[in-house]
């Protein structure tokens, strides 16, 4: 029998598949505690269950789909979790603590085919999408290290949108009230800003969404965000003034701030236009800095001058200080060196 890893299913997915081996489909919810609210290691915790199930459990399947192989703390205390899959390949999380909150910047592919020239994930090219378990399971891990979780954001390893199918069925189990149990308030999910996908997490899914903007013009973004050849800008914005927000809710727009690039008072001239009539919000992340990118943070003066005139323009405009980024742990610099397929 093939190992089935069970993290892969919804709720109703993990119905039909204990229906197909011979047992009552309420026993799926209990399973589905098990694997989320109770977190259990081994079936073998799952006294409830009949030995028979147990087994049979046991035998055919796979409970976790992560094995964490280092965890870093930086002086911060952000933690940054390296986990290997099973196929060599290897991925990071960052919790990121923010009294009372407590975020989890999650990977959902290992790579990025995107090749955004700011970001360290970019340069690495695309490897592969993410399983479902392998996204679902870097929270259970984190949370089995003692971690409470608060937030989720999908800013870590890839682009989410490009694995659509699996990262929708991901929040499906973060959001089930027997499953991970998570408020749709507490999900966000940044995009370089596909523009279908982007539609159909509209209709599908009432979680946060924040776009990479970066650059106010086509002619810079698409230097910056290849991506923009494909989806230009006036497109991109069409479909967020579309996107169905619901009442008081914004859409986030991320700006890296790099220094002589994008950060003169005519690029914010320009993001103010480019925002009219969007319900945003902007947060602005001064470049976290890594050898091979080409790029630097602006001195702090520019920063702070950028900010003011998006706020003289009513735009609600945040600073983003980089967090851990003494481990590598901060914004687009996960790169998940250690890679046995890589190195082989
Ligand atoms: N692919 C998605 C989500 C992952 S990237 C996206 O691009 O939105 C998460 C965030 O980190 C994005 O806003 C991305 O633009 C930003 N980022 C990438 N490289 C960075 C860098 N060097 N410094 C600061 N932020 C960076
Ligand atoms: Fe991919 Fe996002 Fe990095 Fe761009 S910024 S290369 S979309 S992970």
């Amino acid at each position: 029998m093939q190992t089935v890893f069970v993290k892969n299913f919804t709720l109703p997915e993990l119905e039909n598949w204990v229906e197909s081996i011979g047992e009552r489909r309420f026993r799926a919810r209990q399973l589905f505690r098990h694997i989320y609210a109770r977190r259990v290691r081994s079936w073998q915790e799952c006294s409830d269950l009949s030995k028979m199930f147990r087994v049979q459990l046991e035998f055919g399947t796979q409970l976790d789909a992560l094995t964490l192989i280092e965890k870093r703390e930086a002086e911060d205390g952000t933690k940054k979790y390296l986990f290997e899959l099973h196929d060599g390949h290897s991925i990071e999380s960052v919790l990121i603590p923010d009294p009372p909150r407590q975020t989890l910047c999650i990977s959902s592919q290992v790579g990025c085919a995107l090749g955004c020239k700011f970001c360290v994930t970019g340069s690495l090219g695309f490897k592969r999408n993410l399983s479902v378990a392998e996204i679902v399971d870097q929270i259970c891990q984190v949370q089995r290290e003692h971690a409470r979780i608060t937030n989720l954001v999908f800013m870590g390893m890839g682009e989410p949108l490009a694995n659509y199918d699996s990262v929708q069925k991901a929040m499906q189990i973060m959001l089930d009230p027997n499953g991970m149990a998570f408020s749709h308030r507490r999900i966000t999910v940044s995009t370089a800003g596909l523009i279908p996908q982007l539609q159909r997490l509209g209709k599908e899914s009432p979680v946060n969404l924040a776009i990479s903007l970066h650059a106010p013009d086509d002619e810079l973004r698409t230097r910056l965000m290849p991506i923009n050849t494909k989806y230009p800008l006036a497109q991109l914005m069409e479909a967020c003034r579309e996107y169905p927000l619901p009442p008081r809710k914004r859409i986030t727009f991320e700006y890296i701030l790099m220094d002589g690039i994008n950060d003169e008072p005519t690029h914010a001239r320009k993001l103010i236009t480019l925002l009219h009539g969007v319900r945003a919000k902007v947060n602005l992340i001064p470049l976290n800095p890594h050898p091979d990118i080409p790029y630097f943070q602006p001195p702090e003066q520019r920063i702070l001058d950028f900010q003011e005139i998006l706020q003289n323009a009513r735009i609600n405009t945040l600073i983003r200080q980089s967090r851990g980024s003494d481990i590598r742990a901060a914004c687009g610099q996960l790169a998940a060196q250690y890679c046995r397929t890589a190195k082989a």
